[in-house]
């Protein structure tokens, strides 16, 4: 069915770069609450957020580990802060073939923050910043419902009866070839 709303919660963080002062206890709480078994260790090489660190001109941004993407990008992006050009694709949230950022060191696979899952406080690397260069933020907002496999099951299931199975067959397998 379309036009039905449902209410979804969106979360985000909101990163204050003036407030970062580049200490890292976001990278060691997030790889330490992601180890095997939980807390077992820290390695910030596993952290689905890290600190892109310049000290001598007191810079410091966190980057949250976005979704994996299998092809590189055709471009690429560099930024200049404060008179220094960072390396390409610096600030970019991806795990992607053509660099080492947010995969897991040992096994290459991809990282992504999951905003601390089952944790009830909410994400850790927001607790643990005590600058407060991190703030949670969660607010609802309304989006189509989405159809379920029964809605889809129902869906078919008058398609057929009204056209027949053979024809909605063939119509399936020109639309998917199409595609
Ligand atoms: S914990 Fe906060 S202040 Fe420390 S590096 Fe992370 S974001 Fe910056
Ligand atoms: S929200 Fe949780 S998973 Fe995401 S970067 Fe922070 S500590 Fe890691």
């Amino acid at each position: 069915m379309t036009g039905e709303k449902k209410t979804k919660i969106v979360k985000t963080i909101r990163i204050d770069v003036d407030k970062c002062n580049g200490c890292r206890a976001c990278e060691v709480i997030c790889s330490a609450f992601h180890a095997e078994p939980k807390y077992s260790s820290n390695n910030p090489a596993r952290s689905r957020i890290r600190v892109i660190r310049d000290p001598l001109r007191d810079i410091y941004i966190p980057v949250y580990a976005g979704e994996y993407t299998v092809a590189e990008c055709a471009g690429r992006d560099k930024y200049i802060i404060d008179g220094k050009e960072y390396d390409e694709c610096a600030f970019c949230r991806a795990s992607c073939p053509s660099r080492d950022e947010f995969k897991e060191p040992d096994s290459g696979l991809p990282l992504k923050c999951d905003m601390c899952e089952g944790e009830e406080g909410g994400p850790l690397c927001v607790q643990w910043c005590l600058a407060e260069a991190l703030i949670y933020e969660e607010r609802e907002e309304e989006v189509e419902a989405e159809e379920t496999p029964e809605d889809l099951e129902i869906g078919l299931e008058s398609l057929a009866s009204k056209y027949g199975l053979q024809e909605l067959r063939e119509t399936l397998a020109r639309m998917s070839q199409k595609g």
